[in-house]
């Protein structure tokens, strides 16, 4: 609050996109904290208050969604990359608050401060979970390689492999190659 009046006496409105200005619940309530004391009392001032409270709790809501789709694409989904444990906790029911959340979360980071096994399930990546259906002895045959392979997930890595890619890319400058020479001689022909 005090940065805000500082600023605002310096006619500088501060930058909701920067630092600390960024935090939800700043940008939410700037007009009813700009209010003067007496003001803030006022009917005008008590529902601007209201507003400001619906604005934080949407833009809070957006947030969450936001985090979870990032825990899910970043972590979850992820194909390569090493994944902290991701616990999920449910914060539905706020009667539950404590239990649910409070203590599950203390314990949580506990077990990992202290290196000891975790009482509580963490989620497991997706990825993982599509890799245990994969078939290690099924045949796979890549018409552009001319190869059979062995295993899904050979397969798999082979498809991005660094081979397979320059196959694809030769086979496509011949293509190119060849789509330029049959425009060469129909206009020769012409
Ligand atoms: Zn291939």
């Amino acid at each position: 609050m005090c940065w805000i009046r500082t600023r605002d006496r310096k006619q500088q409105p501060p930058d909701y996109t920067k630092g600390i200005f960024q935090t939800l619940g700043f940008k939410e309530f700037h007009e009813y904290l700009m209010l003067p004391p007496d003001k803030k009392d006022s009917e005008d001032g008590k529902m601007l208050l209201q507003e400001s409270i619906e604005n934080m709790k949407m833009a809070t809501r957006r947030y969450a969604r936001r985090q979870n789709k990032m825990v899910k694409s970043r972590f979850l989904d992820h194909p390569t990359r090493e994944i902290p444990l991701i616990f999920e906790l449910n914060t539905t029911n706020l009667s539950q608050w404590d239990i649910e959340v409070k203590e599950k979360a203390i314990n949580i980071i506990n077990s990992f401060i202290t290196n000891s096994p975790c009482q509580y399930e963490h989620l497991k990546s997706n990825v993982c979970q599509e890799k245990s259906n994969l078939n290690a002895h099924s045949s796979n045959y890549c018409k552009d390689c001319e190869r059979l392979i062995i295993g899904d997930k050979e397969f798999l890595i082979h498809l991005s492999s660094h081979k397979h890619m320059r196959v694809l890319k030769a086979k496509k400058r011949l293509a190119k190659f060849a789509e330029m020479k049959k425009d060469e001689d129909t206009k020769q022909t012409e």
